[in-house]
């Protein structure tokens, strides 16, 4: 690992100042680092200087009543044993239950899951399934983007130099869910992955897929398909997975192939809009 210059700001103004004194690849923001610090370690980074974030005020989870606001420096068990999210959210608790261990998930935060945006991750489908913002702040001020619009590729995302996710607001409780496939169940990477989410205020269903490049996606031809209703008709249900298995643009990569991922990925919509509506499903 190269040496570096570790400071600890302690507002976010202060934090801004540290990146932006520098340029993108000299100063990087550090969360719980269990991604930034492989990249530290194996050479893919080798800034001059890491802005921890650890004594920033965002280590918060806000209810305002149907607004649920994370901050992005919070452990991402915090989320997972908050006993609202579980209720109010379960596709969300689920997902973030998906990554890694416990151990990990005291370390781990959602800025720094959003900040890496691996085509694999486990939160961003889930995050755009239940139409996440994200709460950006930077040197030009403050900005908010749908997470549609924050990751827009493999390992890239709407970030300006300098500017930093602050919080991530979900906008309403939703039924919802979220299943993956994996080599081994827990501590592997999803070959397939998918988050469905239903909006009462919306009347619709959001269905998003993972796990493979460049990116989770949202999938609205497979929403259409399913129709304004929870549960959604059988008939429905059928003509969305089969869309899904049929037209959604899924790729093979080295960890799976296209035409195993399209097999996969139609009991795992069933199943999955199934338990959001409230019966018993597989896993
Ligand atoms: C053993 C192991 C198992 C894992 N399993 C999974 C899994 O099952 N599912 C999964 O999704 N992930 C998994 N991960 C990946 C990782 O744990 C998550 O992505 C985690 O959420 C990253 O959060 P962090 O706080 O540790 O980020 P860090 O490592 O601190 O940062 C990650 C990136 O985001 C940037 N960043 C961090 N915070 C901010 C911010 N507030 N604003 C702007 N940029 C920021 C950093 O500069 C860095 O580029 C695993 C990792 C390990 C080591």
């Amino acid at each position: 690992m190269a040496p570096f210059e570790l400071v600890a700001p302690a507002t976010p103004d202060e934090a801004i100042a540290e990146l932006g004194a520098l340029g993108a690849s000299d100063a990087v923001p550090l969360a719980g680092g269990t991604d930034l610090l492989f990249d530290l370690d194996d050479g893919r980074l080798a800034p001059r200087r890491v802005v921890s974030l650890r004594r920033l005020p965002w280590q918060t989870l806000d209810w305002n009543g149907p607004i649920l606001t994370v901050g992005s420096t919070l452990p991402l068990r915090r989320l997972e044993t908050d006993p609202e999210v579980r209720t109010r959210l379960p596709g969300l608790y689920t997902a973030v239950r998906a990554v890694g261990s416990v151990a990990l998930r005291h370390q781990a935060t959602l800025g720094g899951n959003l900040g890496r945006s691996a085509p694999a991750s486990d939160l961003v489908p889930m995050l755009l399934a239940l139409d996440a913002e994200i709460d950006l702040v930077g040197p030009q001020g403050a900005r908010t983007v749908p997470v549609d619009q924050f990751v827009i590729g493999s390992r890239r995302t709407a970030l300006r130099p300098a500017e930093l996710i602050r919080s991530v607001r979900f906008p309403e409780p939703r039924p919802s869910a979220y299943l993956w496939q994996r080599v081994r169940p827990f501590r592997d990477i999803s070959q397939m992955a998918v988050a469905v989410a239903y909006s009462p205020a919306r009347a619709r269903w959001r269905v998003a897929v993972a796990g493979f490049p460049p990116r989770p996606l949202l999938v609205p031809e497979v929403e259409d398909a399913l129709g304004p209703v929870l549960p959604p008709a059988r008939s429905d249900l059928d003509r969305g997975a089969h869309v899904l298995s049929t037209r959604a643009p899924i790729v093979g990569d080295k960890r799976a192939s296209e035409a195993y991922r399209r097999q996969i990925v139609r009991p795992l919509l069933e199943r999955a809009v199934r338990r959001a509506s409230g019966e018993k499903a597989g896993s």
